[in-house]
């Protein structure tokens, strides 16, 4: 039972993370069912959703080319932009079984798999109600799918940009390590900055923080709480401007 959504237009970004089981890679179509019936009831309170994929249980651009040098830095990068295709495939039949309209755009062109990213059609998927989901991250190499869904937010104009994590929020100290770290239900861009906070990837704060798009950081693997978080109930942290 959650209130009307304090948001009309979001940026959900899912890590890797978020398609496997906690530490296993690959892709776990139980964990996908699992997220997408969290994000049916999204839907359902009426947000225009669209969802950035990470990439990370496949491959991660910066990891693989530094165990080898048969592999150039930018093959990595896109190797990583491709795994990050095939977890939204995954998550677009998973979300249509859960009864969610969906359309897959990809940063990369891949006809027969994917719509192209085009900025008026996605936000015109969005105003019918279908939930875009955004594969290929930018299109270029060197960068995350973190700082893909900061600039697909300013470009798409939504309200807020969540990122979906295996942790509460964002802590004053490593939670794992520190017993005494305590968890931000808000905190401001620049004490983010000015105490070296890990939020998201730097360059992705940045934009965010030079633009006033809030990041809301949350659980997404407690029940209900994309949910939640979207209602603008204070679980997880916001960071705004
Ligand atoms: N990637 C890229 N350009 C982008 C987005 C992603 O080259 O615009 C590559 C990069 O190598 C990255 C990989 O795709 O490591 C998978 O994305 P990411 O690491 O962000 O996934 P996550 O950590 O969210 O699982």
């Amino acid at each position: 039972p959650t209130s009307k959504p304090a948001y009309k237009r979001v940026i959900l970004k899912l890590s890797g993370e978020s398609f496997c089981r906690n530490r296993e890679g690959g892709i776990s179509m139980t964990e996908v069912a699992r997220t997408s019936e969290q994000i049916k009831a999204v839907v359902e309170s009426g947000v225009e959703l669209a969802i950035v994929c990470g990439g990370g249980n496949i491959l991660r651009g910066k990891q693989f080319s530094a165990v080898s040098e048969a592999i150039q830095p930018a093959t990595a990068h896109y190797m990583g932009m491709l795994a990050t295709v095939i977890n939204g495939l995954a998550l677009q039949d998973a979300l249509e079984n859960a009864g969610v309209p969906t359309r897959l755009q990809s940063a990369i062109r891949m006809e027969g798999v994917a719509e192209p990213f085009i900025r008026r059609r996605c936000v015109r998927h969005l105003e019918k109600g279908r939930v875009v989901i955004l594969a290929a991250g930018t299109g270029s190499p060197f960068v995350t799918t973190d700082t893909a869904a900061a600039l697909r937010a300013r470009e798409i104009e939504a309200d807020v940009l969540m990122k979906a994590t295996r942790v509460d929020g964002v802590y004053s100290d490593d939670p794992e390590k520190n017993p005494h770290a305590v968890r931000y239900a808000d905190i401001s861009f620049g004490d983010v900055l000015s105490q070296g906070l890990q939020v998201m990837d730097a360059q992705a704060v940045h934009h965010c923080m030079e633009h006033g798009i809030p990041i809301m950081v949350f659980n997404f693997q407690r029940e209900g709480n994309i949910l939640r978080a979207i209602a603008g109930e204070r679980i997880g942290t916001l960071v705004h401007p």
